[in-house]
């Protein structure tokens, strides 16, 4: 061996070596590159989790809010300013966008609240029915449409002026009972796409305010039912009591006039021995009839007791009250086979009381009794 060849062994194994080295190195970098990926993926995922157990979080919580402002009202009128409350809220937007509620009736839609809508756009929903445009779908298939330009949407059908590009979100409103009781209509901007999350909860909102529709119109028609008359349709004496409080405080606050007339029909007992009860009942509805088409909006028309009727006209004068009840005599006496004597009381300001306006007009009808019945007389 030269020393030339020891010299040039230990560089081979030197290198050799080094080489060793490089590759546990190259390894170790590999190693750690892997460790920083699986790394970075634990995070990511951490983060996607995060941001759905927030969505979830809001989802629910948007849930919540909306079914305890249903539960805390019972009548239609109010629930509907509630959801449109609600669904500001829940709506994924941050710039307000318009909405609304349409009730279904039948084959009619009423738009019965709404936000944001121009005045041109109230005037074409007048007068909607099942099955017109994208909310009339929605209300005739019971399912959710989205779309996202209506303006080339087909089935967008009713145009106005200011009519802008928009997207729609329109959900059905079922009741229990699996009927489309309304349809819940949400602008979006064009092209904008709601996510699944949103749309779920959309959906799942739907089905809240379907059955708070329906319990809140079962709660109206109970309402109107304890108010009213069976036979004849009219108010009853229950409802009569709150509105006659209510129009004598306006009267004495205001300081207007309000006048009762009290009406009763002539011989009915004979009426009913010769025709027999339920003619007579006929009769009964018959007149109410008369009478509702005699007086005007804010007037009440009360059954007050069998064959009594009570007139409740705020702010009217003496002679008004005389040429209503003296059109409904006329009518009475040529529409049917009976005719109707009345009082008149009128009252005015401070002077009004509840139980003295009654009184009045009461005696005011015992006069026109004896006068010969079929006439109007007026308390002095
Ligand atoms: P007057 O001209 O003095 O008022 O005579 P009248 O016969 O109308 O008065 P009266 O008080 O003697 O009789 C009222 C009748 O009204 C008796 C009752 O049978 C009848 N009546 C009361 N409620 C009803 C009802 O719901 N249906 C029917 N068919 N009749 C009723
Ligand atoms: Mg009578
Ligand atoms: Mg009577």
């Amino acid at each position: 061996m030269t020393a030339t060849g020891d010299v040039t062994d230990t560089l081979r194994q030197r290198i050799s070596e080094l080489e060793r080295e490089k590759r546990m190195l190259q390894e170790g970098v590999t190693q750690a590159d892997r460790m920083r990926r699986l790394w970075e993926q634990a995070l990511a995922d951490l983060k996607d989790t995060k941001k759905t157990l927030e969505a979830r979080n809001e989802q629910l919580s948007a849930l919540y809010r909306v079914a305890t402002a249903m539960t805390r009202c019972l009548s239609t009128e109010e629930l509907f300013e509630r959801i449109m409350d609600a669904m500001e809220d829940v709506a994924p937007l941050e710039q307000r966008r318009s909405m609304g509620l349409f009730l279904v009736e039948d084959d009619r839609m009423h738009l019965a609240a709404s936000r944001g809508g121009s005045p041109e756009f109230l005037a074409a929903h007048e007068g909607m029915r099942v099955g017109d445009c994208l909310c009339g779908r929605v209300a005739r298939d019971g399912e959710m449409i989205v779309t996202r330009q209506c303006h080339r949407d087909p089935r967008h059908t009713i145009q106005y002026p200011g009519f802008e590009p928009h997207g729609h979100l329109i959900l059905p409103l079922v009741s229990g009972e699996e009927e489309v009781v309304g349809v819940f209509y949400y602008y979006l901007p064009p092209d904008y796409d709601l996510l699944q999350r949103e749309l779920d909860t959309f959906v799942a909102i739907g089905h809240q305010l379907g059955l708070a529709i329906e319990r809140a119109r079962l709660y109206d028609q109970a309402r109107a039912l304890s108010m009213h008359d069976a036979l004849t349709g009219l108010w009853n004496r229950r409802y009569m009591d709150v509105a006659l409080e209510r129009d004598i405080g306006n009267a004495r606050r205001y300081g207007g006039s309000l006048a009762a007339v009290m009406a009763d029909l002539d011989r009915f007992k004979a009426y009913n021995d010769r025709h027999g009860h339920p003619a007579g009942d006929r009769l009964l509805a018959e007149v109410a009839g008369i009478l509702r088409e005699q007086v005007r909006g804010g007037d009440l028309v009360v059954r007050y007791g069998g064959e009594e009727y009570l007139m409740l006209l705020p702010q009217c004068d003496e002679a008004t009250a005389r040429a209503v009840a003296e059109r409904v005599r006329e009518a009475v006496e040529q529409g049917t086979e009976i005719t109707i004597s009345l009082g008149i009381a009128l009252c005015v300001g401070e002077g009004c009381a509840a139980d003295t306006l009654i009184e009045a007009a009461d005696q005011a009808l015992y006069q026109a009794k004896d006068a010969g019945r079929n006439c109007v007389m007026v308390a002095p």
